[in-house]
């Protein structure tokens, strides 16, 4: 089905990455589970081969469509599926850089790509350096010769600073540098990456364009100039997905819209109730007025489809003891890791340990909220009775 530039986003929700009206037959793609494509002949052998229709690891019918619907949703020029969304960081940090060179993390990325940083990369003499991820424009003074990468995540995990992006792709670009960036809070359609001046997008799937806390994926996503080169190192690792994963992928697709509207809906209210709490010293969600980072959040994010993952931070009279008590406490809202599915979390949280530059400004007793579709009335309730153990722990 072809899409158009003029079409709205929820259009393109509805409709990118559809099989052609003139085949008729379903309205979404066939689940095609191969590892051996036939040919009817050899010159049909000799003129697929090399591209991404010779072989089952490179996909098929269900994988090529979700990758055209999340180029036509980020405005991506092509986009590489990976088995997970820290596989698709670590696919695309091997692919663009090498030996002696200098990569630029913030001190708030997440973890796990933090910690394949401090070891692969740098068994293998890639230097990493953590910067304040409200650094800016001052980024410039960090950049050197061999700075061949600067990453953002925005906001940051579980500490959720806004990072300003236009300022740092400026300075990294006037350096020679290219712009990654972790995209899976904003999601596809929550912010323009490119237009901002990041180079490759990157998305843990897994999160909220799966949407059902049922399959692992990330997507990379990159500008026609970059493409070629990490198609290259993704192909040499021989990442793949499952046909079957990428259909449920795509299946999140078509609603991701609607359900971020309801997250976002949800969030607002919840954070509005949190920030109320005697115990709540700020509320992490930079969508909210009243959040840091919202001034940039207005400025680069769309205002209608923000998500539901916020961070909760206790004053100083709160000890951990007490939020694990709210959060034991909790009945509709589960405990876990990962979050973008429909339904609400709660992760006690302390970041103090996890940073470099940055620990001195949480040592602070915290929490992650992830609001999901249910009644916020029923949400409400669930952490006001959660409050109440927490504030009999006091
Ligand atoms: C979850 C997450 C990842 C990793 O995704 P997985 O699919 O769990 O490997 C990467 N970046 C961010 C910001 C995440 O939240």
């Amino acid at each position: 089905m072809s899409t158009h530039d003029t079409d709205h986003l929820h259009t393109l929700i509805t409709h990118s990455g559809r099989p052609d009206k003139s085949v008729t037959g379903a309205v979404n793609p066939h689940v095609v589970r191969a590892s051996t494509i036939q040919f009817p002949t050899t010159a049909a052998l000799y003129a697929a081969s090399g591209g991404r229709h010779a072989y089952g690891r490179h996909g098929t019918e269900s994988a090529h469509s979700l990758e055209a619907a999340l180029c036509a949703l980020e405005g991506a020029q092509g986009c590489l599926l990976t088995s997970s969304g820290l596989s698709a960081v670590t696919t695309t940090l091997l692919a663009l850089l090498s030996p002696g060179d200098h990569l630029l993390m913030p001190d708030s990325v997440y973890q796990p790509a933090r910690h394949f940083c401090d070891t692969l990369l740098t068994r293998m003499g890639i230097e990493t350096e953590y910067y304040d991820p409200l650094i800016g424009a001052d980024i410039a003074r960090l950049l050197r010769p061999t700075t061949r990468v600067v990453y953002v995540e925005t906001p940051g995990t579980h500490t959720f600073e806004m990072q300003d992006v236009p300022a740092i792709a400026a300075a990294a670009h006037a350096a020679g540098a290219v712009v990654v960036s972790d995209s899976t809070w904003a999601t596809p359609i929550g912010w323009r990456p490119f237009e901002l001046g990041v180079d490759v997008s990157i998305h843990a799937a897994t999160k909220y364009i799966v949407g059902h806390s049922d399959v692992m994926m990330g997507a990379i996503l990159c500008t026609e100039a970059l493409y070629g080169k990490v198609y290259q190192a993704y192909r040499e690792m021989g990442q793949a997905v499952s046909p079957d994963d990428a259909y449920l992928a795509l299946r999140g697709v078509r609603t991701l819209s609607a359900r971020l509207a309801v997250h976002r809906e949800n969030a607002r209210k919840v954070a509005d109730w949190l920030l109320q709490q005697p115990e709540v010293a700020t509320v992490l969600y930079p969508p909210h007025e009243a959040s840091p980072g919202h001034a940039l959040w207005k400025r680069d994010f769309h205002p209608d489809y923000a998500c539901g993952l916020m961070g909760l931070v206790f004053k100083d009279t709160v000890p951990m003891d007490a939020v694990n008590r709210l959060v034991d406490q909790t009945r509709l809202f589960a405990i876990g890791y990962s979050w973008g599915g429909y339904e609400s979390l709660i992760l006690p949280s302390t970041q103090a340990r996890s940073r470099e530059l940055t620990g001195h400004r949480w040592n602070c007793s915290m929490a992650r909220l992830h609001i999901g579709l249910e009644a916020v009335e029923d949400l409400l309730a669930d952490l006001q009775q959660g409050f109440a153990a927490l504030r009999a722990a006091l």
